[in-house]
């Protein structure tokens, strides 16, 4: 499908900020459809007037209702999702549960976030296990044969960024997924850019675990995100934490896990958030994830080609098949100076630096570059003004 088949009136229309601001700031936080903040806020609203446990009871079907939402975004059972508060404590909860031995391997890619990377170090120090780094091959993704050479029985954990959070690379995951599956290998996705931007299937991508985050490609509120967890493999996955909720207590001296992916979940959390990521995935479903993924991808190859025509201007965004984040830099001019003189502007970007990706923006001699993410809802018009106002800040 093309794009001028995609209702642009309607996505803008259904998105207030798009009045306000020139938003390129998607892979930070996407702007919220009034669908959204609609359901969020009349949720706090309920609250304020009913009391927060009484309207709990009242709004419990559209409480609820995000597990189903998350299911059918990405292809599992209700059961096998949790609710968490943002991407890296998703992702944290999962990995923490992995029982390490000394000797373990782990590994992971070049693009690993930074959060991810802290965890391994932390997990290695402490157990014996041990973080290796699979290759890139010639399109600057995980090298699906690089790995399948690195395995042997002591891999205990696959664990890659799906798309990093500092450029267009998508990494081949379910052809990693088929290698992790035919060696019995666990693995975890982080999927936080990916899901929401792109179509994600848990089943052909053939993960064991998946997060990701809500204010993203989905547009939910801040402050929420999810884990999947394969129904398979939850026995084996005690959670770092427990509480009531994750657990019962059964008898003085027994507790006994919740069976299902709520054992990661904790018993206090943001109602109001849970509502509207339900909203917001259902948001994104009714629009269709393949309608979105082709214009977000067609938006960007427009950026891209824009940006590359400019002199001075050079792109970073490595990968065969291209994402909707956009990176690139000026020559003479600091990225955190470019995001301020766009700002004062109302065009929103942002930069991405050394700390966030540290092993790819190290090997390829990179400190800090310029994010700009689309989505679906920005327009050629948009583009356009923003190529003007990158060419203006040439001279
Ligand atoms: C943003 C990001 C995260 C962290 O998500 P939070 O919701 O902020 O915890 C993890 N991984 C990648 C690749 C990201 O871009």
């Amino acid at each position: 499908m093309k794009e001028y088949s995609f209702d642009l009136a309607r996505a803008r229309q259904d998105t207030p900020g798009c009045d306000k601001v020139l938003h390129l700031n998607n892979a930070g936080a996407a702007l919220m459809p009034r669908q959204v903040l609609e359901a969020t806020t009349n949720y706090l609203r309920l609250e304020a007037e009913t009391g927060g446990y009484e309207a709990a009871e009242l709004a419990h079907d559209s409480v609820e209702r995000v597990y189903d939402a998350v299911s059918s975004l990405i292809n599992c059972r209700r059961d096998e999702v949790a609710i968490i508060e943002n991407a890296t404590r998703a992702w944290d909860m999962a990995f923490y549960a992995i029982p390490f031995q000394p000797g373990d391997r782990i590994l992971t890619a070049r693009a690993e976030y930074a959060s991810n990377y802290i965890a391994f170090l932390q997990v290695a120090r402490r157990t014996g296990a041990q973080v290796e780094v699979i290759p890139n091959d010639e399109f600057g993704q995980a090298s699906v044969a690089a790995l399948q050479a690195m395995l042997d029985e002591r891999v205990k954990l696959i664990a890659i960024t799906h798309v990093p959070t500092n450029g267009g690379l998508v990494n081949p995951a379910a052809e990693i997924g088929r290698v992790a599956r035919e060696a019995g290998v666990l693995y975890l996705l982080d999927a936080c850019q990916s899901v929401g931007q792109m179509p994600i299937d848990v089943q052909a991508i053939g993960c064991d675990m998946l997060s990701a985050t809500g204010r993203k490609y989905l547009r939910g509120p801040r402050g929420t995100g999810f884990l999947y967890v394969r129904g398979e493999v939850l026995d084996q996955l005690e959670p770092p934490f427990l509480d009531l909720h994750a657990a019962r207590w059964v008898a003085e001296d027994r507790f006994e896990i919740r069976p299902d992916a709520r054992r990661f979940e904790n018993w206090e959390t943001n109602y109001a958030g849970k509502v509207g990521l339900g909203v917001a995935v259902d948001y994104a479903l009714s629009w269709g994830l393949e309608t979105i993924w082709s214009r977000i991808a067609s938006l960007a190859a427009d950026l891209r080609a824009r940006l590359n025509a400019l002199p001075g201007v050079e792109l970073h965004d490595l990968g065969r098949e291209k994402c909707g984040i956009v990176t690139f830099s000026v020559q003479g001019l600091a990225p955190e100076e470019i995001r301020r003189k766009l700002a004062g502007q109302k065009i929103n970007v942002s930069t991405s630096s050394l700390a966030s990706t540290r092993l790819d923006m190290a090997a390829r001699g990179l400190q800090e570059i310029v994010r700009a993410s689309v989505h679906y809802y920005n327009s050629e018009a948009e583009i356009d003004q923003f190529g003007e106002a990158i060419d203006a800040l040439l001279y």
